[in-house]
């Protein structure tokens, strides 16, 4: 089993995170990179080049606009006077204020402000030098990952960062400004029917949920935290199902702040049976160790054991897997937590 990584993905180093009414250093950086890569190389994966494979793949999932919004934004930004060192919106634009506003096309304002209020949906996807290039880049590991299994490998591991699964159609969010996850899926699509994509990271993956909450071919399941009082805040709530034929196609289990390794394993065999019921031939993991007790956005109680356990859940299906990096902040919990996983997914597969 292989790991996909280009070192164009560093070239995203933000040094503003507001958190609490503050700006701070992002817990998103690239010394992660080294936490994970140093679980996976312990876990027996080798290290892989991904393949620049264009912009079509991206392209499959994201509007093109607002991919040129990313590859121009630190540039037109550069024109403002006083500006800070990197590209943050000061206004947001609400779905209520035109009655035709969906779906949302390009951006109506052309200033830089406008566009970074129409794109940027909250001050943790901050935009700087080389952030397009590494979003793109993130994305072509996840491709990657994809082709190696349409190629026949049985699973492989996208160590995407920047993450992904916070970003929509057109708009980047939550660390993330390329839906890694999504664009896998896609990818994968050209192959298998029916794809599930399931979600364990800590927060709700809202992007990828809003991606695919309309289609009947990609399952979305995620295993979150409550969002009532946590990030993303506006949806991972269970009654959403998904809607017209994608009705049924989406499941959310929020956990309660303190859930331990029991009702986390309980939750992530929710979300594999109904991926299952649905008849999903190859599965997109999005992995995110953030859940981990240690982790310091984390309201859960999940240990090590947690992670092993729900690596031998997904190892045992048999399945096709696209495994795909989004959070996790510790990065002492990073190593413990995706080497526990990832060794326990290898051995339920005899690997
Ligand atoms: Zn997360």
């Amino acid at each position: 089993m292989r790991y996909f990584f280009s070192d164009r993905q560093l070239s995203h180093q933000p040094q503003q995170y507001m958190v609490h009414g503050r700006i701070v250093s992002p817990f998103e950086n690239r010394d992660r990179v080294d936490a994970i890569a140093d679980a996976l190389e312990a876990s027996g994966l080798a290290r892989a080049e991904p393949a620049d494979t264009g912009l079509d793949p991206i392209l499959a999932v994201h509007a093109d606009h607002f991919l040129a919004f990313l590859r121009d934004a630190w540039r037109d930004f550069q024109s403002l006077p006083n500006r800070g060192p990197e590209v943050l919106p000061n206004v947001h634009a609400y779905a209520g204020a035109t009655p035709d506003y969906a779906p949302r096309g390009p951006a109506r304002p052309t200033g830089i402000i406008g566009r970074a209020g129409w794109y940027m949906g909250d001050l943790s996807a901050v935009i700087m030098a080389g952030t397009y290039d590494a979003a793109v880049a993130a994305a072509h590991a996840a491709v990657a990952a994809a082709d190696a299994v349409t190629g026949g490998e049985d699973a492989a591991f996208a160590l995407c960062r920047p993450p992904g699964h916070h970003a929509y159609v057109d708009r980047c969010s939550g660390f993330c400004f390329l839906n890694n996850a999504a664009i896998a899926a896609q990818r994968l699509r050209g192959r298998f029917g029916r794809v599930a994509i399931l979600d364990f990271d800590t927060h709700h993956g809202d992007g990828t949920q809003a991606i695919f909450y309309r289609r009947d071919d990609v399952f979305f399941g995620s295993v979150h935290t409550d969002p009532s009082a946590y990030y993303p805040h506006f949806c991972g709530y269970a009654d959403e199902r998904g809607a017209g034929a994608g009705e049924g196609w989406t499941l959310n289990v929020p956990l309660a702040f303190g859930s331990d390794d029991e009702a986390f394993v309980d939750a992530n065999r929710r979300i594999v049976e109904a991926a299952l019921a649905r008849g999903a031939e190859a599965l997109v993991i999005s992995a995110g160790w953030d859940a981990h007790r240690l982790d310091p956005l984390s309201k859960l109680a999940v240990s090590d054991d947690g992670f092993a356990s729900i690596g031998a859940l997904y190892g045992s299906l048999g399945l096709p897997t696209v495994i795909v990096q989004e959070g996790g902040y510790s990065l002492d919990a990073i190593r413990t937590a995706a080497l526990a996983f990832t060794a326990a997914f290898r051995n339920a597969r005899g690997a």
